[in-house]
């Protein structure tokens, strides 16, 4: 399942001055989405060597992780188990990790946060749990990211992704490392005081050459929508044809559309966004969305 995969290069129609090219993983699949499928693609071979057939692992009531974790575990015939973060309730992405198999456990935001005691606590004591953290962090995740640059044209000079843990940006700045690129990596944390990230890169990648932070494209904080936002993503998506999620894909967008109206790349760079998926969020959102 992990092999095979669809995701071209398309160029944005309407970009300011420099043309933006978007690299689309999130066509890789609807629910095992963009940087979500990466960062699982290892973490599935290390359970299926290690003899594992049970994934528990962490997330929010809206977590793109969860969805796909859930649906490459059924894929490929494993048990799934989540610890969701506060009390009980229901929504789209809930329903689809419940379709797809996943067993949930709501779980207090104070007990949430000792994620191995929980895993301890309630699965200790069986051999086939496997531990993944919120949102697929780890080495494998890293290894994961680290080979979209392989797809990637060789001579770009800015990729952007957008943030959340800083995972995916840690393997996109190893891949460009390994492959000695001149690449700049530009990361746009998606919530705020998003400069902890680098440290989270650096921890990946004992090296933070090229990359770039830009910090101040948070809108507020995570899952933040002020106005300006929703009609950024308006806008966008009725003149690309391309959806972009609230959360994360938007802030990027705009950080590139931003940057790009204020000169700030030269006239021959050739810049690429990643898109990370992860548009199922936005139903968690339509009453943002008013016509
Ligand atoms: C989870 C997610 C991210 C954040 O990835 P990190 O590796 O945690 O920085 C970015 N974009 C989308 C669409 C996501 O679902």
């Amino acid at each position: 399942m992990f092999t095979d995969i669809y995701s071209p290069i398309h160029q944005l129609k309407h970009a300011t001055r420099n043309h933006v090219l978007v690299k689309r993983d999130d066509l890789i699949d609807p629910y095992i989405s963009g940087n979500k499928w990466r960062k699982l693609k290892y973490i599935l071979k290390d359970v299926q060597k290690k003899d594992k057939n049970h994934i528990v692992t962490f997330g929010g009531a809206f977590s793109n992780h969860l969805v796909a974790t859930a649906s490459a575990c059924a894929r490929a015939s494993l048990k799934s188990t989540a610890f969701v973060r506060g009390e009980e309730v229901s929504n789209e992405m809930l329903l689809l990790c419940k379709l797809f198999g996943m067993n949930l456990i709501f779980t207090s935001r104070e007990n949430y946060k000792n994620k191995t005691l929980l895993f301890e606590n309630h699965f200790g004591s069986d051999p086939q749990a496997y531990f993944v953290d919120e949102g697929g962090a780890g080495a494998e995740a890293v290894r994961g990211c680290a080979e979209i640059i392989a797809e990637l044209p060789q001579d770009i000079d800015h990729l952007f992704c957008a943030a959340g843990t800083g995972t995916t940006a840690a393997g996109l700045l190893k891949g460009i490392h390994q492959r000695k690129l001149k690449t700049q990596l530009h990361v746009v944390p998606v919530l705020k005081g998003g400069d902890f990230i680098a440290d989270e890169i650096y921890k990946h990648t004992g090296n933070v050459d090229q990359l770039v932070m830009h910090t101040d494209y948070h809108f507020g904080g995570y899952a933040k929508t002020p106005p300006t936002l929703i009609e950024y993503i308006k806008k966008f998506v009725a003149a690309e044809g391309m959806l972009i999620d609230p959360v994360y894909t938007s802030k990027m967008f705009f950080a590139i559309d931003d940057l790009n109206v204020n000169n700030y790349f030269n006239k021959e760079d050739k810049i690429i966004a990643l898109h990370t998926g992860g548009l199922l969020g936005i139903w968690g959102m339509k009453d943002k969305f008013v016509y």
